[in-house]
């Protein structure tokens, strides 16, 4: 017998934030800017260089997401998950042990 649930990682969407982005649709590595600012090691404060973001090629967007959320592996987008009745197996063993 098997019964099925509300996916707990999406609450039943089948969608959840995305876990790179948390939601805010920005890319994590750029915030948002598209490009990077770094600073050579040993070089002066002024010298800031920036290059352009890999992760999300100078768009500013998070490389996973276009909505802030993500296809939920957990119940494959469903919203539902399958769970299994074991309590009456569960007594059958017990009921051999003793
Ligand atoms: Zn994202
Ligand atoms: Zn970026
Ligand atoms: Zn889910």
């Amino acid at each position: 017998m098997t019964i099925t649930d509300t996916c707990p990682m999406c609450d039943g969407r089948g969608e959840r934030p995305c876990d790179l982005c948390d939601g805010s649709q920005l890319c994590p590595a750029c915030r948002g800017k598209g490009i990077i600012r770094f600073n050579p090691m040993g070089a002066p404060a002024s010298e800031k260089t920036t290059e352009p973001c890999s992760w999300c090629n100078e768009t500013g967007a998070c490389p996973q997401c276009n909505t802030g959320l993500v296809f939920c592996e957990y119940c494959h987008g469903t919203g539902e998950i399958v769970v299994e009745m074991e309590a009456g197996r569960r007594e059958r063993v017990y009921e051999e042990h003793v």
